[in-house]
């Protein structure tokens, strides 16, 4: 054999096996929002089962900031190797390169997808001792007050930043928009009363709703949600126009090696079949998705539709708002 390519079937030789042995330390997953709110509690939930099947542990670090861009903007960045994984979400991977025209990456583009976690339905929520009885009293309070309300949200792009921004363009009018890093600290004031309502996803609104330390007026899809039964869907409501939700999903940076890409998608998989796992999360809300609804291909897809839906839903949003 010519020196050159014995030295190339040595360096593959010794190649395949250290791939082959992944993960043999800790796995990071960057959530790009504040610990306590969705993307944080379905990465825990999602990483706790996987770190099972995979034999090591996942770790979570939540990196943020910029509507969960900046973590997602770090995590793109992050060697290929399997180490560095996140959890995206509707607005990371879908809305925001319509509302930062700089995003440093692409969601079609710069990422390795591995698969959809949750589905999570959008909620319009308030403080608990908001004056109005149901979505008719608060569309109709909001009109009248919109100048004096704040709104409270994960970040300029982020899915409860975005979701009001689109109920903003159903109704006609915008209240005071206060961002925090996450939908956990806004969650914290919303129920000490700081601020007055939230748009956001279901998924840790769940237990204040059924502890009464806020009120929810709205689910934002067709059918109400079977862990809130209670709660009203927005056409039952009053206000059909407003139909949304959002979901988080596992990628992984772009040139991931297939065979790592395979066996998280395989993990995260797992973690949705177990019985544990998945009464976690359909207790707060998620949706889980079916096996044709997993996996990379299911989700690249996905990103793909909801990059272009997002495109066109924030141009729509900016033209009623110039009004
Ligand atoms: N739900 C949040 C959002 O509005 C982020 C979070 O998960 O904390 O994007």
């Amino acid at each position: 054999m010519p020196k050159r390519l014995a030295f190339l079937a040595a360096a593959l030789l010794a190649a395949g096996p250290a791939r082959a042995a992944w993960p043999e330390r800790p796995i990071t997953m960057i959530v790009p929002f504040a610990a306590g709110g969705p993307t944080d509690v379905v990465a825990r939930i999602a990483g706790e089962h996987m770190s099972r099947t995979l034999g090591q542990q996942i770790v979570v670090e939540n990196v943020t900031g910029a509507g969960g861009t900046t973590g997602i903007t770090r995590a793109a960045q992050a060697a290929p190797d399997g180490y560095g994984i996140m959890m995206g979400h509707m607005g990371t991977h879908g809305a925001a390169p319509a509302v930062y025209p700089n995003l440093k990456y692409d969601p079609t583009k710069d990422f390795a997808p591995v698969g959809m976690a949750a589905g999570t339905p959008i909620l319009i929520v308030a403080r608990k001792d908001f004056p109005a009885k149901d979505l008719k009293e608060f569309v109709a309070y909001l009109k009248a007050n919109a100048a004096k309300l704040n709104e409270a949200h994960a970040g300029v792009g982020s899915v409860s930043h975005t979701t009001c921004s689109l109920l903003y363009s159903i109704v006609g009018v915008e209240a005071a928009r206060v961002a925090y890093r996450g939908t956990g600290p806004a969650l914290n004031d919303l129920v000490s009363g700081q601020v007055d309502f939230m748009c956001d996803q279901i998924v840790n609104l769940v237990p204040q709703i059924q502890a009464g330390t806020i009120k929810a007026y709205a689910i934002a899809t067709p059918e109400r949600s079977p862990a809130i039964p209670e709660v009203p869907t927005t056409k039952e409501a009053g206000l059909p126009a407003y139909q949304v939700s959002a979901w988080n999903a596992v990628f992984a940076p772009k040139g991931t090696p297939p065979e790592v890409v395979a066996k998280l998608a395989d993990a995260l998989s797992k973690a949705l079949d177990d019985a544990n796992t998945r009464k976690r999360l359909l207790d707060l809300g998620a949706d889980l998705p079916d096996k044709p609804g997993r996996g990379p291909e299911a989700l690249q897809r996905l990103v793909t539709s909801e990059v272009a839906r997002w495109k066109a839903v924030i141009k729509v949003s900016a033209a009623e708002g110039a009004k």
